[in-house]
């Protein structure tokens, strides 16, 4: 038996995202904060003699192994090194899926990391970055995992070497949200022109009470729309005398950042009912 890879795969959320506009190619021009969080899943990689590429997660993720993101990271990364062992892959999933936290990129990003120590290839963070883009627009900043704007599709990364280490809590509904129907349902005319900048000024200070008030999430305002069902969590925390709080990537997870770790677990007990909570920090 070989050895076996562990890699963390860590959840994210945007302190702020911006949409600038519409592109050519009908993405969207994007202006994002991505912060990491502790909360992670596993992705355990070891080879296999018989040149299989096995998948296996502890929860259902996708109704085909070869649809599991790290499948086909996995699978293009042995094509392009030429390389006829197979892998394995377990994946103990922790982070909610679909739910705004980039959970399907994160083990992208660890699935590429790990490959690349086990068979000892030797690429840097900034190549391994450039190869996952074809796999998603962030999964080169889940190959990185470091708090940074990102830009054009989300792949275009600008590093702002912080430790903000501020406890965080994640409230998922039970919501399918569809993202694309999210970027479909949203209006260029509609989007609030909030900079980036006094965000970034709080990142660099560790400024926390600009942060929070700099929380800003362009997508909300449609995701809301196309999602009522999300509308009741929302109108609980606006009554709650926050000191901060936003929705992550299109949702439905929304976050809630505080230096007190107590009052957030006061505040997971009664946003309970609103679906599925997690008491975590950003790193
Ligand atoms: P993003 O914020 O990047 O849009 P998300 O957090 O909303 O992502 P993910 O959890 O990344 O959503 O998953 C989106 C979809 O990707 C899932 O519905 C699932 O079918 C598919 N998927 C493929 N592989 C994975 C994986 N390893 N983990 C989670 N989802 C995966």
């Amino acid at each position: 038996m070989g050895r076996t890879i562990k890699e963390k795969a860590l959840a994210k959320i945007n302190l702020y995202l911006n949409v600038l506009g519409k592109r050519e190619d009908q993405y969207h021009e994007l202006e994002m904060v991505m912060a990491p969080l502790k909360l992670h899943d596993t992705v355990e990689i070891r080879k296999r003699q018989d040149g299989k590429i096995i998948v296996e997660t502890d929860v259902a993720v996708t109704e085909r192994m070869e649809d599991n993101i790290a499948y086909r990271a996995a699978s293009e990364f042995l094509k392009k090194r030429g390389i006829d062992s197979g892998v394995e892959i377990r994946i103990t999933k922790r982070i909610p899926i679909a739910a705004g936290l980039a959970g399907g990129s994160a083990d992208c990003g660890a699935t590429l990391r790990g490959l690349n120590r086990l068979f000892k290839i030797g690429y840097s963070r900034e190549e391994l970055a450039d190869f996952g883009e074809q796999f998603g627009a962030d999964v080169p900043y889940a190959v990185h995992q470091k708090i940074c704007i990102a830009r054009g599709k989300g792949e275009k990364l600008l590093f702002l070497d912080r430790r903000l280490r501020l406890p965080t809590l994640l409230i998922t509904p039970d919501v399918q949200v569809s993202t694309r129907k999210v970027y479909e349902t949203l209006s260029m005319e509609r989007v609030e022109p909030v900079k980036i900048t006094k965000m970034t000024n709080a990142i660099y200070n560790c400024n926390f009470d600009l942060l929070v008030r700099e929380l800003h999430n362009a997508l909300e305002p449609f995701t809301l729309e196309c999602h009522e069902e999300v509308r009741p969590l929302k109108e609980r925390l606006e009554q709650m005398d926050l000191e901060g709080y936003s929705m992550s990537g299109s949702g439905p997870t929304y976050f809630i950042l505080s230096k007190d770790t107590g009052r957030l677990k006061k505040l997971q007990k009664e946003l309970e009912v609103y679906g599925t909570t997690t008491l975590t920090r950003i790193v």
